[in-house]
């Protein structure tokens, strides 16, 4: 059983913390992990990011049996498919969150650098800070950390990532299913009956903003429909995009 350390309010303690954290829990079960942490090591001040994607079920299912009123954030890019807004809903009722808040660009950035909606045609990198890392960042507000369902096995870039991180903003990340594969999360969802994103027995095996996202074909990476024939691969809400004087 965890002993609970307090948070330390410094930038080195907390790396510390979070490399302490990390080693200890590296071993225990995803359960383990997820509850001591929002019930022992951080109580009120965690909450859960969640796309409502292809994988997010089960996330959203590991919190709700600790906690059915753990704070969820989605981001409301206003460019979602209508598919994923109907399964948030969909979620949210057969797990019995309480606790979901939705966020929205704000209007006038909207009106001022995207009034046609096609900003992600013309500069994606400023339409992802316009939609998802501005709002992200007033949703976390008040939080000391927060929970991705990010993966090892998703990207080369994510084959490091630790279970526990910090950010150079002093915030701690929480990263539960750094080791797990997709068949661990195939199980998963057929073990407790989860209902699967719409669109994902269409081919859309990662599901990020409907102008960004293709279909993946057989063969390709899980997340190869995402931004697809571009250089970019994540949206900037984990490895922040400087928008400098754009902005
Ligand atoms: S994923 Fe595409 S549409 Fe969504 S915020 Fe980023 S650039 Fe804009």
């Amino acid at each position: 059983m965890f002993e609970s350390v307090d948070l330390p309010s410094d930038l080195d303690g907390r790396r510390q913390w979070a490399q302490t954290m990390s080693a200890c829990y590296e071993t225990k079960t995803t359960e383990t992990f997820l509850t001591e942490m929002v019930t022992t090591a951080l109580p009120g001040q965690v909450t859960l990011v969640s796309s409502f994607g292809t994988d997010s079920a089960v996330l959203l299912h590991l919190l709700s049996r600790i906690d059915q009123n753990i704070p969820v954030q989605f981001l409301d890019t206003k460019r979602h498919f209508g598919e994923t807004l109907r399964y948030r809903d969909q979620l949210v009722q057969h797990l019995g969150l309480s606790n979901v808040t939705t966020l929205f660009p704000k209007a006038d950035l909207l009106t001022e650098k995207d009034p046609e909606d096609m900003l992600f045609h013309t500069d994606n990198n400023l339409c992802c800070y316009i939609r998802k890392v501005e709002p992200l960042e007033r949703a976390l507000s008040g939080y000391d950390a927060w929970i991705s369902g990010r993966k090892r096995h998703q990207a080369l870039t994510r084959e490091d990532l630790p279970l526990v991180e910090l950010e150079s903003n002093g915030r701690i990340k929480l990263n539960p299913l750094v080791a797990w594969t997709h068949e661990d999360i195939e199980n998963y969802f057929t073990d407790f009956a989860l209902p699967h994103h719409p669109l994902e027995e269409d081919g859309y095996l990662s599901i990020g903003c409907m102008p960004c996202t293709d279909r993946v074909k057989p063969g390709e990476d899980r997340r190869a429909g995402r931004w697809k024939g571009l250089s970019k691969t994540e949206c900037g809400i984990h490895m922040p995009i400087s928008m400098g004087e754009n902005i």
